[in-house]
């Protein structure tokens, strides 16, 4: 047995996993980065506000002789430089700078007179507002170590003897930044880890859960789809239409009752074939065996029998080879039928013609059996859109059994009438009737319904009858009374002459 219903779940599960963890990933990634972005903002916004008074402070400083930041209109350049030496020293994050109104930078200790990257100057307008907003609102300044770079940081202006100028703090100087770096490197691997881990562990729980939720329909069908391959023919798929995919399990349950009702009408088919091998392989030794006895006295006593005795049995053995020559062809004429190798040519003819020269045929056996054989208002014309000759076997094989089941001083009436865009086809006898449960069958092949019925027939006349309908699209019914007699009709397309 092919394993057809491990394969498809782990594959479809090995996705399923596939996807999560490439989501897992995904999302894990996005959470440091944002986290980090977020954490670096607060973490300067807080240095920030924290720090916001430090320039203020600056010019606020009591000096006791020479101010640090301009004598006589020049920058006191050890005494600022000790000033900044010693805030730098107790903060080293920070970066302090002397700059004139214009944002021009007249001193620091920081920068090195001989770096032509660094700028000589920043720009005001963070500054301005600033200063403006008091130091509450996040702002940026420029960085003139680093001028591709926006800092936070603190100013306050300062006039002194009408010297404008700024005290600019930049608070996440170079060092700060070294520090910060390795601290939230450290910070960040550890976070990142412990995020990535929780966030697997959780995406893990709910994506087994998720899954399991997901092909529960999945192994549902998968099993049920074994247990048909297996050979269970009544497994189907419970409750269909609540199946996330109902389209699947609908036509699953739609394909497998396809199935068993083929396997049901292929087996009815193969019965109904043997029924038929049996009966017919009967019918042609019963024949064969009455012609092999009566060529073999025929041959034994050839010479002390009498004349009229040698016609008598070669007669019986003409009787019996027409009857297999007929078994022979109907069942000949049946296979090519039922295999559906007979395409029927339509074209329009003369029903009552036909009909005519059908009558003509069987007059002479009807009257050998002293039965009337007529057609019911001969001078109507009917014209009818079929193939004439199915058309024409079907008629024979109906008049031949009418004439075959009726006693002597029957009636056989053969009438046409038309009805609405149709020519109805009415074969009715005086005979023996069928039994009212028998007549279901009667077309079925190899269906007698007597004993004597057997003898005289080969069983296969309506079963003929019944497939060149078939081919016609049309049906022939039966109406029948034991005793009283039978009634074949059957409808054909009348043809339009006009
Ligand atoms: P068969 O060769 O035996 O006549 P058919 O297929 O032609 O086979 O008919 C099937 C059976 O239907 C017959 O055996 C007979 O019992 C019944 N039958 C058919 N036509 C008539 C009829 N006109 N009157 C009475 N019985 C009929």
């Amino acid at each position: 047995m092919k394993n057809t219903g491990k394969t498809l779940t782990p594959k479809l599960v090995k996705k399923l996993w596939g996807a999560f963890i490439l989501l897992v990933i995904l999302m894990g990634a996005s959470y440091i980065g944002i986290t980090s972005y977020f954490a670096n903002m607060h973490n300067q916004e807080t240095a920030q506000r924290l720090d916001a008074e430090v320039a203020n402070h600056v010019i606020s400083e009591k000096f006791t002789g020479a101010s640090p930041f301009l004598e006589d209109g020049s920058v006191n350049k050890p005494l600022f430089g000790d000033l900044m030496h010693d805030m730098m020293a107790v903060n080293r994050g920070i970066e302090v700078y002397l700059l004139d109104n214009e944002g021009t930078i007249l001193y620091s200790v920081v920068l090195d007179p001989n770096d032509s990257d660094a700028t000589k100057s920043v720009s005001l307008a963070p500054i301005t507002s600033f200063i403006a907003d008091k130091g509450e609102k996040f702002i940026l300044g420029d960085d003139p170590r680093n001028p591709e770079e926006q800092k936070i940081f603190s100013a306050a202006p300062y006039d002194i003897d009408g010297h404008k100028g700024y005290i600019y703090i930049i608070l996440a100087g170079k060092k700060f930044q070294e520090v910060s770096n390795t601290l939230l490197g450290q910070y960040f691997a550890k976070l990142g880890l412990g995020a990535f881990l929780l966030t697997m562990l959780f995406s893990a729980l709910i994506g087994l859960l998720a899954i399991w939720f997901l092909t529960k329909n999945l192994r549902v069908i998968t099993g049920t789809v074994r247990r048909f391959h297996e050979g269970d023919l009544t497994a189907r798929i419970e409750n269909p239409e609540k199946s996330d995919i109902s389209i699947f399990a609908n036509s699953f349950n739609d394909m497998a009752e396809s199935i068993v009702g083929n396997m049901d009408k292929m087996q009815s088919v193969d019965l109904l074939r043997r029924e038929l091998i049996a009966n017919v392989s009967h019918d042609l030794r019963t024949p064969l065996a009455i012609l092999k006895g009566y060529i073999e006295t025929l041959q034994i006593k050839r010479d002390t029998l009498s004349e009229q005795e040698k016609e008598e049995y070669l007669q019986i053995t003409h009787d019996n080879v027409d009857k297999l020559s007929k078994l022979i062809n109907q069942l000949f004429e049946y296979s090519k039928l039922e295999a559906e190798q007979v395409v029927p040519v339509k074209e329009p003819f003369s029903i009552t013609e036909l009909s005519h020269d059908l009558i003509a045929k069987f007059k002479v056996l009807a009257e050998k059996k002293q039965i009337v054989l007529e057609l019911d208002k001969p001078q109507e014309n009917n014209m009818v859109y079929a193939d004439v000759s199915l058309v024409e076997r079907a008629l024979q094989n109906l008049i031949e059994n009418a004439i075959k089941y009726t006693e002597p001083k029957g009636k056989v009436t053969l009438s046409l009438q038309k009805k609405g865009k149709n020519i109805e086809i009415n074969i009715t006898d005086t005979g023996t009737g069928i039994p009212v449960n028998e007549q279901p069958f009667i077309f079925d092949r190899y269906k007698q319904v007597n004993e004597s019925a057997k003898k005289q027939g080969s069983g296969l006349g309506l079963a003929i009858v019944k497939k060149i309908m078939e081919l016609h699209d049309t049906t022939i019914t039966v109406l029948s009374k034991p005793a009283k007699g039978s009634s074949f009709i059957f409808n054909l397309p009348a043809y339009q002459t006009s």
